[in-house]
């Protein structure tokens, strides 16, 4: 399996250190509002990598921190009149919620900051016996200029980093690039106590000692999108290599690139966003996530409603074999099993896979699959066997599900329920729309359909008749 690690610039072979191990660090929120689909697309792509480790037999340990406590937060709890505490729980609770719905599988841990200020004091303390960190008045800093590695990363010299970072000027560092490992607390502020006095932790220091606490000192893989690059990855290096004497921090670097709008990166600052969660209201989590899937995690990607409505349209297909399988095994029918080389599918994802996580070479191979198992169904005259559907779901399972998460574990769910007075009210809006739709009544047709997708009942319009479908968590 090749991976494309940052640290050294080319695809590399995965060798993890203690297979099956595998430690897997994600820079994970900060908890002040609901994260957006560009922090979505990180999020995702790690999960399905974390998926596809798991597939390749890996027993993944995996860890994505929770920023709990920052300038951001601060501001926001000022805003909302509380506590930085309240602010944090509301938007943890949040994040759960919403990565809940992505289909987006929970890590081993999420460890948060103000759970681990001891780790991260004695961390600085190290890095302050090793001459790495030195205190102006109750700030801790950490002295860029003693580490020779600083700027193998991002793969520049310290003198171009200063030339082109965009960073705060703060009279007490001794030079532009040393950052905060420990700020003094201002007034109303909230802090901890610590050896320089009342304060709280810097971003960077969080992920150095949280990582090594949980994970250990060298981690097998570190991710994040590709704006933690620098300084806050050249960062975590130069605290933990700094605080281990030299050790190691992480073998494979991986970068996921931005999500943009309009070619601008999508970011609260520019406000140029859409939240995760006004884009589950119109596409289902399946959609999104094959919309992400089909484009490699490193490249940039613009947000496009034509491409997530190429990938509704996609992943219909998929579906409609799960489902016809799902329905086709449960009849138990005997009769012919279609010739079809499942094998030859199964090798050729996971050679895309295994290509640094080709998921959209991955994604085409489940396409044609998927045109290649109906189209050996059709072409049968007889009875399709029902051992065929079994052996084509289980391949579905194994890949566009557990791998990528574009089938949820209940498809075709909603199809032998019987009736139901749930149903029965749908198909009653249904009837209602056609009518709308026949008087051109276009409003309101498209309210109740808009309507019912917000609660999660996808309408489907077919040649004659329109059929809907629920989304797993409806
Ligand atoms: P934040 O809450 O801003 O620290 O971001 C959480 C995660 O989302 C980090 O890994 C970021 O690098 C990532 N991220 C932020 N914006 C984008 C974007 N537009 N596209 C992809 N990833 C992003
Ligand atoms: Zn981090």
């Amino acid at each position: 399996m090749q991976i494309y690690n940052t640290l050294t610039r080319k695809k590399e072979e995965f060798i993890p250190r203690n297979p099956p191990e595998v430690t897997m660090y994600v820079c994970g929120p900060t908890v002040y509002d609901l994260f957006h689909i560009g922090n979505a697309r990180s999020f995702i792509m790690a999960d399905i990598i974390r998926r596809y480790l798991e597939f390749k037999g890996y027993k993944v340990k995996y860890a994505m921190n929770l920023t709990d406590i920052d300038d951001k937060i601060i501001r926001k709890s000022n805003q909302e009149k509380t506590d930085a505490k309240n602010v944090a729980e509301k938007y943890i609770a949040a994040f759960f919620e919403d990565t809940g719905k992505l289909n987006i599988k929970k890590a081993d841990i999420y460890p948060k900051a103000t759970e681990h200020i001891q780790d991260i004091i004695a961390m600085i303390k190290e890095l302050e016996q090793n001459g790495f960190a030195y205190n102006v008045d109750g700030n801790v800093f950490y002295d860029v200029s003693k580490f020779t590695g600083y700027g193998k990363l991002s793969g520049k010299k310290i003198d171009e980093l200063e030339a082109g970072a965009r960073i705060e000027i703060n009279e007490e560092k001794r030079n532009p690039l040393d950052f905060s490992l420990w700020k003094k607390a201002k007034e109303g502020e909230p802090f901890w106590d610590s050896p320089w006095g009342k304060g709280r932790p810097g971003w960077h220091i969080e992920c150095s000692a949280m990582s090594t606490k949980h994970l250990g000192e060298t981690l097998d893989i570190h991710a994040g999108g590709s704006d933690l690059i620098f300084p806050h990855h050249e960062n975590e290096i130069a605290q933990s290599e700094a605080a281990h004497k030299g050790n190691k921090f992480v073998n494979y670097w991986i970068h996921f690139g931005f999500l943009n709008i309009q070619n601008e990166k999508m970011s609260k600052s520019l406000g140029n966003f859409f939240t995760a969660r006004e884009v589950l209201s119109k596409y289902s989590a399946e959609t999104v996530r094959l919309f992400f899937a089909q484009t490699h995690y490193a490249g940039p990607l613009n947000f496009s409603e034509e491409l997530l409505q190429a990938a509704q349209k996609g992943l219909e297909k998929i579906l409609n074999l799960a489902e016809k399988a799902d329905e086709e095994i449960k009849s138990g029918k005997k009769g012919i099993v279609p010739e079809l080389d499942i094998e030859k599918f199964r090798v050729e994802f996971e050679a895309a896979m295994d290509d640094d996580f080709n998921t959209p070479q991955a994604t085409a191979v489940i396409f044609d699959f998927v045109r290649e198992a109906n189209r050996a169904a059709a072409q049968q005259a007889g009875e399709v066997d029902a051992q065929y559907y079994k052996n084509v779901r289980e391949f579905l399972e194994k890949t566009a599900q557990n791998v990528l998460g574009i089938i949820s574990s209940s498809a075709g769910q909603n199809k032998d329920e019987g009736p139901s007075l749930e149903g029965d009210l749908i198909e009653l809006l249904i009837k209602l729309r056609l009518e709308a739709r026949q008087q051109k009544n276009f409003a309101l047709s498209d309210k109740i359909r808009d309507e019912l997708k917000n609660l999660g009942i996808l309408l489907q319009d077919q040649k004659d008749k329109t059929t809907y479908k629920k989304n797993k968590e409806a």
